[in-house]
């Protein structure tokens, strides 16, 4: 059973499908419903490149209603999923003895430490940050930048997120709307929260229907949302730290394990920093990002179980038996 998210409806699920077919296995795909013309069409590209009929089946419907149907049918001996991190926990616990794949939301860290590039360091941030209007799993979700470099670091970003462009996708704007107007009033359930708790805006708070400019915010502190929850839209928080135990330990204390960026230009201390953060993958001077599908792809607590990637999903939906013959 192949279940995908709205945000990239025909990567996240082609990258389930075809290694479970390379394995052997018939596959049941459920498309998400705000990118169900997408699965379609990539389910319609299946069937003309000639796969016999019954091996690849779709079925459309809403998660909410169908979804326990599937998960629990008999029928159903692996489940790979992509999404949000309450409905992968409500898979796991349908699944029972069944394995699971699971990739699921993210709280990924930007740490920049005193000997970072700067100039680097923010662009990859802001590229991190906002692109997909940061509707991506893998989008930078929260700075954690030490606080003699603060100043500099806030200032390069702000530069940065005001050369974005916000508007309509089919004038190619940076920043467009996000998915619905649920997803809208969530974010901005976050900015509000960050407004009343002091979070100091650097820049313009602007929401028209689902479409919200590009808000950063500078001293966020730890009693506020949006340092913890994961926002799925165009928000990014600064959080000023003193020390790198201090970095690493807000880093941890998230529910979340996708990923994080350390920037620094001392490479022995990004890989001290990299063993110690409790996520999949950790990105040096870079941001964070799903690489090529045959890199292993995954999370840790709250944000999966398993590996993705073409060697690791193959071997995942390939059920070992041994049988040992003896003669005599
Ligand atoms: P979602 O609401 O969890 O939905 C994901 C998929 O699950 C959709 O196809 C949805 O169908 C289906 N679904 C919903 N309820 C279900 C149920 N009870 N049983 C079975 N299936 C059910 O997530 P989303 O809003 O589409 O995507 C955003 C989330 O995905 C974010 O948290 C993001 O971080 C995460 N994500 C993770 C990765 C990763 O690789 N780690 C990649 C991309 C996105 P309907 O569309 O019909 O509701």
């Amino acid at each position: 059973m192949a279940i995908a998210p709205f945000n990239y409806p025909v990567n996240l699920s082609a990258s389930k499908i075809a290694p479970a077919l390379i394995g052997g296995n018939v596959v049941m795909f459920k498309p998400p419903t705000q990118g169900s013309i997408s699965g379609l069409l990539l389910a319609q590209a299946f069937a003309e490149a000639g796969l016999p009929a019954g091996v690849f089946n779709t079925i459309t419907g809403r998660g909410s209603e169908i979804g326990d149907y599937i998960i629990e049918h008999k029928e159903v001996n692996y489940i790979n999923f992509t999404g949000s991190t309450p409905i992968g926990e409500r898979i796991g616990k349908l699944a029972g003895m069944r394995p699971i794949m699971l990739e699921l939301g993210g709280k990924d860290a930007a740490v920049v430490l005193e000997d970072a590039d700067l100039e680097h360091a923010a662009k990859q941030i802001v590229g991190g940050a906002y692109s997909y209007s940061g509707q991506r799993c893998t989008a930078i979700k929260r700075v954690i930048v030490m606080e003699s470099v603060a100043d500099k670091l806030a200032a390069l970003l702000q530069a940065e997120v005001e050369k974005l462009t916000v508007g309509d996708p089919f004038d190619n704007a940076d920043i467009t709307p996000v998915i619905d107007h649920a997803s809208a009033d969530f974010i901005w359930g976050l900015i509000e929260d960050a407004q009343e708790k002091g979070a100091s805006a650097l820049t313009e708070i602007k929401r028209e229907a689902n479409l919200i400019w590009p808000a950063l915010f500078d001293h966020v502190t730890l009693d506020m949302k949006v340092a913890w929850e994961e926002p799925f839209g165009p928000v990014l928080p600064i959080i000023r730290v003193t020390s790198l135990e201090e970095a690493i330990q807000i880093c941890n204390q998230s529910e979340f394990g996708l990923q994080s960026s350390v920037f620094t230009n001392d490479f022995p201390k990004a890989f001290e920093i990299a063993e110690k953060l409790e996520v999949g993958t950790v990105h040096i001077n870079n941001k964070t990002q799903r690489g090529p599908d045959n890199f292993p792809f995954l999370g840790v607590k709250g944000s999966g179980a398993g590996v993705q990637g073409i060697r690791y999903s193959i071997e995942a939906m390939t059920q070992v038996k041994s049988i040992v013959f003896d003669v005599k």
